[in-house]
């Protein structure tokens, strides 16, 4: 293929109209070639724990790895061809915890740790919020995350009224995210709840549903009811522990026992669990519990620092979350920089767990596998789906090039990813936005915040 038939290829294949009407269908196959540097978080296929291979190609049929090696070639006809020379090669991060509506709040409260900016800024705007807001909100938060390379977010939906939700569910289906929905199954609305289950949600091959509880002795009749549905449904159970040391005067710890919480073992989720116990690290990695760290949002919030040695030398499955409207940005690479800070400030080691190999398997592969979704998503191996980034490091930022695994952690900043897929289909094409059009995303979140910000004003 000579470079004009390239660049005319990569036009038609990623030019925002035709690929808005071109929906969610990937193409037929597509060769990544010639990658600097292909870190495929799978030591079966190249060198090191992270499995690195030098000047490689990744092939994708579909919404599909099929290859991942050296020289491939594509035979189809009008297949992709994406030029990877002097690039970086990853698999999508995983953002194992936000809510996305929040950005609606941006840099709100921001002087109160988390009971302060709960109370003065999340619950009063949750009460205000219309549909309209949060589609808007939810769009913007979506397209964040595409640019940082986040490739599949679990989303805690908890809290909202529940006729927020369609339009909630709707701006995720439409960003071409790879999600998980965890809205609070409230006991009237548990037949509306499984409509849109049924309706939205089952029908996106890229959607998955959880349900969101929330911990604490002053809640078990609720979280109970929630574990049992969670149970029925076979779905996972996604809660907030101990983020705030106050937490622990509601024993959260003994609710999620009582309620049958922590039986459900590798289907309960929990989201910062930052004041642990020796002892209950070791309930959760005996019951297998699934646990998220939000390490910018835990600086924000005043929350406090995740014993995560600990934690992963017990065993446990920890990824890495953005947790929302509370860390105010959505960049993965200064979450990896953070929870590695942190845990070198507080230790004064720089050999602690996690370092810059473990953070970038934190948000990848570590992520993939605290959800179980380590078969199909997390890292660049055939037969997994084709969630990938290509990282272009040719910038005053980034380069020049040293030791680009360390690069990727302590450099790298969104604008540094080139192409964002998505099983398969491109959402981020030379550092463009394939399928949304940033400025209207932004005009529309917008006036969303200043509906909210007058809502507010009315309600002081
Ligand atoms: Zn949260």
């Amino acid at each position: 293929m000579t470079f004009l038939m390239m660049i005319a290829a990569l036009w038609l294949l990623f030019a925002p109209d035709r690929a808005a009407a071109a929906d969610n269908s990937p193409h037929p196959r597509t060769l990544i070639q010639h990658a600097a540097l292909i870190v495929t978080m799978d030591p079966k296929l190249g060198k090191g724990p992270l499995g690195t291979i030098i000047d490689g190609d990744v092939l994708f049929a579909g919404d599909t790895i099929v290859a991942v090696g050296k020289d491939l070639s594509v035979e189809a006809p009008g297949a992709a061809v994406v030029d990877a020379a002097g690039k970086i090669v990853l698999p999508g991060f995983v953002d194992l915890h936000n809510h996305l509506v929040q950005s609606v709040i941006r840099g709100g409260c921001h002087n109160r740790d988390l009971n302060g900016w709960l109370h003065e800024c999340a619950w009063p705007a949750y009460n205000v919020l219309t549909p309209e807001d949060v589609y808007a909100a939810v769009r913007l938060s979506a397209l964040d995350l595409m640019g940082t390379g986040v490739t599949t977010v679990v989303d805690w939906a908890g809290g909202l009224k529940f006729d927020l939700s369609r339009e909630y569910v709707r701006a995720l289906n439409e960003s071409g995210l790879r999600f998980v929905y965890a809205p609070t199954p409230r006991k009237e609305e548990i037949s509306a709840l499984k409509q849109l289950h049924d309706e939205l949600i089952r029908p996106n091959p890229l959607a998955t549903l959880q349900l969101a509880g929330a911990t604490g002795m002053q809640h078990l009749s609720k979280l109970t009811e929630t574990v049992q549905l969670a149970r029925e449904w076979g779905v996972r159970l996604n809660v907030h522990l101990l983020e705030h040391k106050k937490q622990r005067e509601g024993e959260p710890i003994r609710s999620l026992e009582q309620s049958g919480g922590l039986a459900l073992r590798g289907n309960l989720l929990v989201n910062h669990a930052i004041h642990l116990t020796d002892d209950e690290i070791a309930l959760l990695a005996k019951h297998d519990v699934r646990i998220a760290h939000n390490p910018l949002s835990n600086m924000r919030l005043a929350s406090g620092i995740m014993r995560l040695p600990d934690l992963h030398a017990a065993g446990l499955k920890v990824g890495l979350g953005l947790d929302g409207s509370t860390n105010d940005t959505s960049d993965m690479f200064n979450d990896m920089r953070a929870a590695v800070g942190l845990q070198r400030a507080s230790t004064l080691r720089a050999d602690v767990y996690p370092t810059v190999t473990d953070v970038l398997r934190m948000a990848t592969l570590g992520g993939a596998e605290a959800l179980d979704m380590a078969d199909h998503i997390g890292s660049v191996t055939p037969g997994k789906k084709a969630d990938l980034l290509v990282i272009d490091p040719a910038t005053a930022n980034f380069g020049p090039r040293f030791d680009w695994i360390g690069q990727l952690v302590f450099n790298a900043q969104p604008a540094n990813v080139s192409f964002v897929f998505v099983n398969g289909v491109a959402l981020k094409a030379d550092g463009r936005f394939v399928r949304a059009h940033p400025t209207e995303v932004v005009q529309a979140a917008e006036a969303a915040a200043a509906r909210v910000h007058k809502a507010l004003a009315q309600t002081r």
